[in-house]
């Protein structure tokens, strides 16, 4: 096939597949990169504009050590022009582990007799809600299996559900969701529910691939995943998340997918995903992926400096898949949102106060590497410089979607994202946070306040800090 790298060979319709391997392949067997090219592309991406395909290849050919430190200072940069100091934080909360897919590289799978399955009842949502708020969350992302029973009247249930459990000053504030893709009608429904984000990972974006790994069930069909979101657009899901499983392919071809992904949303549907997450595999019940396209810790760094450039203004979502060295060590370029205080075990948030408890692989998914507890992350977090955020004020204010596009203009995040950050904080601090943890947070909080001086009113800012310390919650601009 002839093919133009400045432009795409499949031209993007709407629902229908955009990913072209042989195009792919070809940017990364012919793009030799020097080090004026990268030189120009880390420039036009500070200069906030997202790289092409073939700029993209560029940095993923990148092999010298100088030129990769280039690309990783770059993303340190860019990362600090778009996001600031802030990290946003979230738990994932497991409702069901049924499934009737055969992912070779899952423990939920269809074929692993050993797990232990089970679907939360109501109730026993409510007392893990409860858990999680009294553990200060205030953005939760449910994950579902694929099955029958968790039909998308099930998925919207579970998520008004989630959305009506109060707990003292607690509440969730930002329902996400990583389930099944669904039809045109069935991300209505979820959506109806006042979802957050919708998140879907293609897992690989190698059709051939795909097929290796997915022996059964409806996820066997590449293609239906793949326009899964075009399916969530169509039906107003405007807010939607991306990813592939680092691991199964090379890593270097499910970089330039993730960015072609993201040209084919912003092609059909002029909005580009919220988010991008990159999980890697991790050790799970009944595993059966080989190590061919492990990712080593120099490239998954690496990776994600990549999408940092190549994609200013999406998120980037690190999870507690990986250890608390790796995180702290990657976080830097590029991260915008990590969750903390997670439990992937059913039911585990209310049953396992404890956190250092011993993980048990047939009741999770895969094993997690951070199960440090919600209040010691934001510890490090403040040592460490970053501002921990609960922000859910742009979904609240309708800034979704084509609009967030929008409003991600200069100035933005010192007007809106910083201020909500603090007043976040400061509710975490009055509510949940150890004494130490409070004293860092109020000096955190007053070091931000004095550098947003001149960018937004500090007075107004520093009057709803006050009005927090009275008793009040959920104040945002
Ligand atoms: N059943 C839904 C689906 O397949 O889209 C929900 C997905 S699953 C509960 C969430 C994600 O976890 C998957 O999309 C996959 O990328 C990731 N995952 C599965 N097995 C994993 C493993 N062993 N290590 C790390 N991540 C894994
Ligand atoms: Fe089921 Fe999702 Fe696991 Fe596949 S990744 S086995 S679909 S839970």
């Amino acid at each position: 096939m002839k093919f133009n790298p400045e432009k795409c060979s499949i031209e993007d319709k709407r629902m229908q597949p955009f990913i072209d391997p042989d195009e792919i392949w070809s940017l990364i067997n012919t793009v030799k990169p020097t080090k004026e090219n990268v030189r120009e592309v880390i420039n036009k991406s500070l200069d906030k504009q997202r790289l092409t395909l073939k700029e993209t290849a560029i940095l993923v050919n990148t092999t010298d050590p100088d030129l990769i430190e280039e690309i990783k200072q770059g993303a340190r940069i860019l990362k600090e022009k778009v996001y600031g100091n802030r990290i946003v934080l979230f738990a994932p909360l497991y409702i069901g582990n049924k499934c009737s897919n055969n992912c070779q590289y899952c423990g939920f799978k269809v074929t692993n007799t050993k797990a232990i399955r089970k679907t939360l009842t109501d109730e026993e949502i409510i007392r893990e809600v409860e858990a999680l708020e009294d553990n200060g969350q205030k953005r939760l992302i449910l994950v579902y299996g694929e099955h029958p029973e968790y039909s998308a009247e099930y998925i919207a249930h579970t998520v008004k559900l989630v959305y009506s459990v109060k707990k003292g000053k607690g509440e969730i504030r930002r329902v996400n969701i990583n389930a099944a893709p669904f039809d045109i009608q069935g991300f209505r429904t979820i959506g109806q529910a006042g979802i957050g984000t919708y998140q879907i990972f293609q897992e690989t974006y190698h059709p051939e691939a795909y097929r290796w790994y997915h022996l059964g069930g409806k996820k066997k069909d590449y293609e239906w995943r793949l326009t899964a979101l075009d399916r969530a657009q169509e039906a107003g899901v405007d807010d939607v998340g991306i990813g592939a499983l680092f691991g199964l392919y090379d890593w270097r071809f499910e970089v330039l997918a993730l960015v072609r992904h993201t040209n084919h949303l912003e092609a059909c549907y002029n909005v580009g995903p919220h988010t991008i997450s990159f999980p890697r595999i991790k050790d799970a019940s009944g595993l059966s992926v080989g190590d061919k396209y492990t990712v080593s810790d120099a490239d998954f760094t690496k990776l994600i400096a990549i999408l940092r450039l190549a994609v200013p203004y999406t998120g980037l979502i690190l999870t507690a898949r990986e250890n608390a060295n790796v995180r702290r060590e990657v976080m830097q370029f590029g991260v915008s949102q990590i969750d903390g205080g997670t439990i992937i075990e059913l039911g585990g948030y209310s049953k396992a106060k404890l956190l250092n408890r011993e993980q048990d692989l047939n009741r999770e998914q895969f094993k997690i590497n951070d199960d440090r507890s919600l209040n010691e992350i934001i510890s490090e977090l403040l040592d460490q410089g970053y501002l921990p955020s609960f922000c859910t004020a742009c979904y609240r204010k309708g800034r979704t979607g084509e609009h967030f596009m929008e409003f991600s203009v200069p100035g933005f995040i010192k007007r809106y994202c910083s201020p909500n950050a603090i007043l976040t904080l400061a509710e975490y601090l009055m509510d949940y946070a150890t004494p130490d943890v409070q004293i860092k947070g109020w000096n955190a909080i007053e070091k931000e306040i004095q550098q947003l001086e001149g960018h937004m009113n500090t007075l107004e800012l520093r009057r709803r800090v006050e009005r927090i310390k009275n008793g009040e919650r959920d104040l945002y601009f």
